[in-house]
């Protein structure tokens, strides 16, 4: 089988906290380039008869009106923190216009957390109306969603284990600053990366810039876009005009043919 031409859209380029960030009135938060308003990070794949989300943000529901994804087959999660989970409950909506559960993969970290954030959904008295999910455990292997292939990549958020995805050859990780050597085959023939990079400064578990970028050159990955980027990083003009060739910021609502 030949793989599907796929259609990647990035729903949201920001961190935890969102650019503008409530309340800051940095240059980057009062910005009026478009460039600069970064949702929380998640991407949407479609090929020409399926579509998942990687991750849902605390901005999910808009993000699916935004792309007027009237349909959506599976959720496929990064890791449990709150900025990657917190818009599930929102897939209510497939719910009704589907009549069926909504199919989520996760590795077991996560399904963890989603029973422990989301503990209604799993209950065994279910009040009606909320969101119904089969749960799918990530153990590593590469999966179909149905025509769609995803291959997980183990990476770690400080010591959290996080998981990438490579789809066809393109490769997208979030929330970062550690990946193993053997992983790194996995990835290293990509021919575009989405990479976490937050801000110039160090920080305890994200690549920053540099580190991203000497990353990408290290994989010899032609083309990347930096994603999940915080305030702190500057304005997307400014940034984009430092960066080496082939290396780039990611913007909410950027597509790629892959
Ligand atoms: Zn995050
Ligand atoms: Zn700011």
């Amino acid at each position: 089988m030949s793989k599907p031409s796929l259609k990647i859209t990035f729903l949201g380029t920001g961190t935890s906290s969102g650019v503008p960030m409530i309340g800051c009135h940095c240059e980057v938060c009062t910005s009026t380039d478009t460039r600069d308003k970064r949702l929380r990070s998640s991407i949407l794949v479609q090929s020409k008869t399926t579509s998942l989300v990687v991750d849902t943000t605390p901005d999910f529901r808009y993000q699916m009106l935004r792309e007027k994804v009237d349909k959506l087959d599976a959720v496929i999660f990064t890791h449990p923190h709150k900025d990657h989970i917190a818009g599930l409950d929102d897939i209510r909506a497939y719910n009704f216009f589907s009549d069926k559960p909504m199919e989520v993969y996760a590795n077991e970290l996560t399904a963890n957390g989603l029973k422990h954030e989301f503990f209604y959904i799993f209950s065994e008295h279910r009040y009606p109306g909320i969101p119904r999910i089969n749960l799918n455990i990530i153990n590593g292997s590469p999966f179909f969603v149905g025509d769609i292939r995803v291959e997980p990549v183990q990476v770690y958020h400080l010591r959290m284990p996080v998981l990438g995805f490579r789809f066809n050859d393109f490769t997208y990780i979030t929330d970062a600053n550690r990946i193993d050597e053997e992983e790194m085959k996995k990835i290293s023939s990509s021919e575009i990366i989405a990479l976490n990079a937050l801000r110039k400064e160090p920080h305890i578990s994200h690549y920053n810039l540099s580190q991203a970028i000497d990353l990408v050159k290290r994989l010899s990955i032609p083309v990347s876009y930096f994603t999940h980027i915080s305030h702190q990083l500057g304005k997307h003009h400014t940034i984009e005009s430092e960066l080496p060739v082939g290396r780039q910021l990611a913007w909410d609502g950027l597509t790629l043919h892959v």
